[in-house]
């Protein structure tokens, strides 16, 4: 056994490989299997096991990633953003290093215990969290050329910005399963085709037919599979097509004047184009001499926000790192999302209506296992951060 933050693993007898779909709204999943285009899927719902799991908040990639590969909350592994306020130093700053991390991987921990682990992420974001600390092959397909993989997965350098990306890390996955057959292996996409294009559209079904093709090669392969999303998405717009949004930082900046409140968006990465920074998930930093209550309830009574807790109520009832909050964390509804200032988002890249993820409303995600596991609670709150615990302790 093994014993990684507070859970008990045993170690896998088959090849074992837990998939993040990013963004995969259980409908896309619902919409794919309906029109006929995901035929591996159809049968393993029927035969595997099929539950709906709740992310962790924000329902963002980065903490949801980090989640699975701990098995643990924010709380716990300590990366509750893509992006974050660092009140050591007084600066915005990106969470891809991982002197973030509070928390040893499972997947590091697979590999001292001598069992060959392999992880492959869309993003080159990811790569040196979810690899941190772990003796193991670990590249992104954004960066699949300085990894010198291309020849052997066969495929050119897809573009950040493509279904294309995603896909090599499926055709990745399959080759190395092939070749090599690590004992374990996690792949992460990215919801580039998810944050464009809604379930059962003709583009998003053409991106699960593929991913169910590579997945029904990987069971014919004998692996033990099991398929989660960091988050679900949604559509963020107004009737006339245009993004919905509270800009929290001017509406702050009216209430009390400019220099009182900083809205941080932990959606924030490098990769800004298809979604302008826009989630439905804020942290607000206030001066002392700010009235938080007042301000929570005010807030609150927006039009369009779920619910705005205090950093205490946040960090207890998402199970996020109190000190790497605001004073204040703000949710939006399903239709909404959470902007800054007007004038610091760039929305030119927006070229489809916006849809975007953050909140409580993008909480439910898939959780799907290619092994028929009898005697499962179906009254637990499941969550996406058991994929390993059912993976190596249920399916095999
Ligand atoms: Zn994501
Ligand atoms: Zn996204």
């Amino acid at each position: 056994m093994l014993h990684v933050n507070a859970r008990s693993y045993r170690l896998p007898t088959q090849p074992t490989v837990v998939v993040c779909v990013d963004g995969c709204e259980p409908d896309y999943i619902a919409q794919a299997v309906a029109h006929g285009q995901a035929p591996w899927l159809k049968r393993t719902l029927a035969s595997g096991t099929a539950l709906i799991a709740d992310c962790v908040i924000p329902s963002f990639t980065n903490p949801n990633n980090l989640s699975i590969v701990t098995g643990a909350p924010p709380a716990v592994h300590g990366i509750c953003g893509n992006y974050l306020f660092d009140t050591a130093t007084g600066s915005e700053v990106m969470m891809n290093d991982p002197k973030w991390l509070r928390a040893p991987t499972l997947l590091a921990a697979l590999a001292d215990a001598g069992r060959s682990v392999a992880v492959i992420t869309a993003k080159d974001k990811l790569r040196t969290l979810l690899g941190h600390g772990m003796n193991g092959l670990c590249f992104s397909a954004e960066k699949a050329d300085e990894a010198g993989v291309l020849d052997w997965v066969g495929r050119p350098l897809p573009s950040v910005y493509s279904a294309e990306l995603s896909e090599f890390v499926f055709a990745a996955g399959v080759q190395l399963m092939r070749r090599r057959g690590p004992d374990v292996m996690y792949l992460s996409t990215t919801d580039y085709v998810q944050h464009k294009h809604a379930p059962g559209t003709p583009e998003a079904d053409a991106f699960y037919r593929t991913m169910d093709r590579y997945l029904a090669e990987l069971d014919a392969l004998g692996c033990v599979i099991v398929l989660t999303a960091d988050h679900g998405m949604n559509a963020k717009t107004r009737l006339d097509a245009s993004p919905n949004v509270i800009y929290l930082q001017d509406v702050l900046d009216g209430w009390i004047g400019a220099t009182t409140a900083r809205v941080i968006l932990p959606i924030t990465d490098p990769y800004v184009v298809h979604h302008g920074a826009l989630g439905s998930f804020a942290t607000i930093y206030l001066s002392a001499s700010a009235d938080r209550a007042a301000l929570a309830s005010r807030l609150a009574a927006l039009r369009g926000i779920e619910c705005v807790l205090t950093r205490e109520a946040a960090a207890e009832r998402f199970e996020l790192p109190a000190d790497r909050i605001g004073d204040l964390v703000v949710v939006s509804e399903r239709f909404t999302v959470l902007g800054s200032a007007a004038s610091r988002h760039d929305l030119s890249g927006l070229d489809v209506p916006l849809r975007s993820h953050g909140g409580l409303s993008e909480q439910q995600v898939p959780l799907i296992v290619n092994r028929r596991i009898d005697g499962l609670d179906g009254d637990r709150r499941w969550r996406n951060f058991d994929a390993f615990e059912l993976a190596l302790n249920h399916a095999q």
